[in-house]
């Protein structure tokens, strides 16, 4: 089976992690999944292109993720960082571990060789493993793009901070007018996201934010209407627990635009190419758009064995919406 996954950071890659473990994956060798990442939070500091829900999947897949954090690398340590801040070179506000500074300078290295981002990711996911897991690494877009968050600035006009800016140093915390994205409008989809999609069994959201993360990978051109022509089942899981994010902000994310911060308000989103949802317990007796299958259940990725669990509800839902799907024991 071909599933494709359109993925943040966080969310994404335990969800993917726990698909991996389903029968419908580990048990057919000629099964891949396709991990299309977001590379909207991407930044550049201290002269290094840092790809922060690309280095999530490929930390987490990999089996090298720091597992409490949720992101970065386990066992790191900040020497570098600790030297930077006494030289004042910032910003301090971004956590760089040493084992992670690696990764950031070996992909600007290649990048600097003229080598795109596709490909930097591909050394990247060979380096974890990756294809042995059955799993292919693509950046949603090798463009360089940039989420950007406007807020108000302190003459009651406007001004425009990196998304990594408002995220890590401000929490989130100064609300949003809107976000842009610089780059997006004319970016490219990387080589084989359409085809991807295109192609798939299986299309899956994970639980991901869904205006920072996967809304982002919707914006890059063709990528949208592929999902709308796909004749695989689209079934999307809610990064939503009772109104509420399991982490992160995605409640001030959804704000500015004016959509409802419930399980609902996120289907309403995808509403053009959803072919069905799942939403947590908590959710089941809430309103969604008429005609989408809405399945509940308990949605919280405690371990990977629960997100598992969560993957395999996904691909039987799949299954009931498309005769192409395989049912089977997932
Ligand atoms: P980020 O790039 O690291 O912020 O990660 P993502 O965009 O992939 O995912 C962030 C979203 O994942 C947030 O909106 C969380 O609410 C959601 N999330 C995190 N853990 C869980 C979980 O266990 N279950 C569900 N349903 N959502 C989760
Ligand atoms: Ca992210």
């Amino acid at each position: 089976m071909q599933i494709t996954v359109l993925a943040g950071g966080v969310g994404g890659a335990r969800f993917v992690r726990g698909l991996l473990r389903t029968p419908a994956v580990a048990d057919d060798p000629g099964s891949t999944v396709t991990v299309v990442g977001n590379t909207g939070d991407d930044i550049t500091l201290v002269g290094l292109r840092v790809c922060p829900d690309l280095d999530t999947l490929l930390y987490t897949l990999g089996g090298g993720v720091d597992e409490e954090q949720g992101w970065g690398r386990a066992g790191d340590t900040r020497e570098v960082k600790a030297e930077l801040d006494a030289l004042g070179v910032g910003p301090s506000w971004f956590g760089l571990g040493d084992r992670d500074l690696g990764t950031h300078l070996a992909r600007t290295r290649w990048l600097g060789q003229g080598l795109s981002l596709s490909e930097v990711t591909d050394r990247l996911a060979r380096r974890w493993g990756l294809p042995e897991r059955q799993v292919r690494l693509l950046p949603a877009t090798d463009t360089p793009i940039e989420t950007h968050v406007v807020v108000d600035d302190e003459d009651g006009g406007e001004r425009a901070l990196h998304f990594q800016e408002w995220w890590v140093r401000h929490g989130a915390r100064l609300p949003a007018r809107r976000f842009t994205v610089a780059g997006l409008a004319d970016a490219a989809p990387a080589p084989g996201v359409l085809e991807a999609i295109r192609s798939a069994d299986v299309v899956l959201l994970p639980p991901s934010n869904p205006v920072v993360s996967i809304g982002i990978i919707l914006g890059v051109p063709g990528v949208r209407e592929a999902l709308r022509g796909t004749r695989a089942p689209v079934v999307g899981v809610s990064p939503l627990l009772g109104g509420r994010p399991v982490r992160g902000h995605a409640d001030a994310c959804l704000a500015p635009l004016g959509v409802e911060v419930s399980a609902a308000g996120v289907a309403g989103l995808y509403a053009d190419f959803l072919g069905g949802w799942l939403v947590d317990d908590a959710d089941a007796d809430a309103t969604f758009p008429p005609r989408l299958p809405v399945r509940a259940l308990d949605l919280l990725m405690r371990d990977e064995a629960g997100a598992a669990r969560i993957a395999g509800a996904a691909l039987d839902l799949a299954a009931e919406l498309s005769p192409a799907v395989p049912v089977g024991d997932r």
